[in-house]
């Protein structure tokens, strides 16, 4: 197994791709030990926070690249912001319900970096085009060299550096995922996908088809239902048994489209003005080059240890390939899992178990890094076989609360409340609107 040279006395140099909430998770942890890291990230835009910076921007931005973030002006968190705090971060409180609108979590972001002081290991505008590895002869072992080109995006200048571990941390909500509808192409009306989605008073007594059922589309379903004239709601799954506005119909799998009729399997139709995508992304590295062996196929990274590690090349790491999860608590313990990982204080298992490890467990690769309700299996075996403290256990019980509250009331859940005791003891649930 090719691991960094940590018997010279040598740092480690680390590079840490992206500034969003990961990368900042990276550094926070990187920063602790700087006499054995040496750590640098990069980011192609001129902030920190990634996703979470609103732009009311569409398309591409002033340097010709897709706009990166996917939020929308009102947004509310959709997992509760007690639980979204960092476990060494606990500042985070709703006020009213637990939903906060992004404006809380970007600022959160912000002091998180400042009070860790790791705003000056960060190269804005420094989009990072290849990672590359290769593998050298070490004494008696087989290390890793990676190879990064750094495009400066204001001079266009490209330089190459040279890291002993690499820290993947490029967001996975950005490039839509649009499946093919039967007769799209001809749709009168406006097409969009929720990537590009901002703000509900241009939907104004519109007729919408929604497709898709998952986060995305509930939560702008919510934010349309008041605004729109009708929000037909169409998935390939079952049925949302869950409470939600009058104004949002289900309706079934789409069976093709005519000029603005939409058909439905079940033979039924409507007519809409609008129709959005709301079938979530596509997962890209589209900088690692073969030499990192990594595939993605429908969204599964392959072959990666617990999510996390490439099984190939241990010295790189993902931080962020899971979905339906809260988000700022799995960065933290899957850093803390490389970076022990990196300064020896535990040996990953030999590449077979890891392998086997990372083998597809469903039937859809699309769903392989969804964990939901095991998220926190995931977090404790990292913490257990690392040798860090898990991420305190009352989160689980606030986090089962708050699913059966949005199970039942996708309307109103965001306006529900966590409280934690100080102590971390107990949690409860109230509605506070
Ligand atoms: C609409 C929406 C709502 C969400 N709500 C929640 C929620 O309520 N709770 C929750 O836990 N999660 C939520 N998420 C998930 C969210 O993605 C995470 O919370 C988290 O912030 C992701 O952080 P990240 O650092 O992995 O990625 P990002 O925030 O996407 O940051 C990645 C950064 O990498 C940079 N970058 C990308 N490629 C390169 C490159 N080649 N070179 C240099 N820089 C690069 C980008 O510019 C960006 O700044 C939501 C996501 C969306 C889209």
């Amino acid at each position: 197994m090719n691991l960094v040279n940590t018997d010279s006395k040598k740092k480690v140099r680390v590079c840490v791709i992206g500034s969003g909430a990961a990368g900042l998770c990276a550094l926070r942890h990187l920063s602790s030990d700087l006499d054995y890291f040496e750590p640098e990230a990069f980011e192609q835009t001129g902030n920190i926070g990634g996703i979470w910076i609103y732009t009311e921007k569409i398309g591409l931005d002033e340097n010709g690249f897709p706009i990166h973030t996917s939020m929308y002006r009102d947004l509310r968190s959709n997992a509760p912001c007690e639980l979204m705090n960092f476990p060494d971060f606990r500042t985070m409180k709703g006020n009213k319900g637990s939903g906060v609108h992004r404006e809380i979590l970007l600022s959160y972001l912000r002091d998180y970096a400042n009070h860790f002081q790791i705003l000056h290991f960060i190269k804005f505008f420094k989009k990072i085009e290849e990672v590359r590895a290769e593998i050298i002869q070490s004494g008696d072992k087989n290390i890793t060299i990676w190879h990064v080109k750094i495009k400066d995006l204001n001079t266009m200048e490209i330089v190459c550096k040279e890291y002993d571990a690499i820290m993947v941390c490029t967001g996975n909500y950005s490039r839509p995922n649009i499946p093919i509808v039967s007769g799209i192409e001809n749709f009168p009306g406006q097409i969009l996908h929720s990537h590009t989605y901002r703000k509900p008073e241009e939907f104004i007594g519109k007729n919408i088809l929604i497709f898709g059922s998952a986060f995305s589309a509930t939560d702008i379903g919510v934010e349309l239902s008041t605004y729109a004239n009708v929000i037909y709601m169409s998935n390939r799954g079952e049925r949302i048994t869950s409470k939600l506005p009058p104004s949002i119909i289900q309706v079934p799998n789409i069976k093709c489209v005519e000029g603005n009729k939409i058909y439905f399997i079940d033979g039924s139709s409507v007519i809409v003005d609008v129709f959005m995508y709301c079938t979530g992304y596509l997962m890209e590295f589209p900088f690692l080059d073969k030499s990192c062996a990594i595939s993605v196929d429908d969204n599964f990274v392959y072959p990666l240890y617990k999510h996390t590690i490439n099984i190939n090349q241990p010295t790189m790491c993902f931080l962020g390939i899971n979905s339906y999860v809260i988000t700022f608590p799995m960065f933290h313990v899957k850093a803390l899992f490389f970076l022990y990982m990196l300064k020896k204080r535990f040996k990953l298992p030999s590449k077979e178990i890891m392998l086997e490890d990372a083998k597809l467990k469903g039937n859809k690769k699309r769903h392989a890094h969804r964990l939901f309700l095991s998220q926190y299996d995931l977090f404790d075996s990292l913490a257990h076989e690392a040798g860090f403290q898990p991420i305190p256990h009352i989160f689980r019980k606030a986090l089962d609360l708050w699913t059966i509250v949005r199970e039942d009331d996708l309307w109103h859940y965001k306006d529900y409340k966590i409280i934690i005791n100080n102590d971390d003891s107990d949690a409860e649930i109230v509605y506070s609107p």
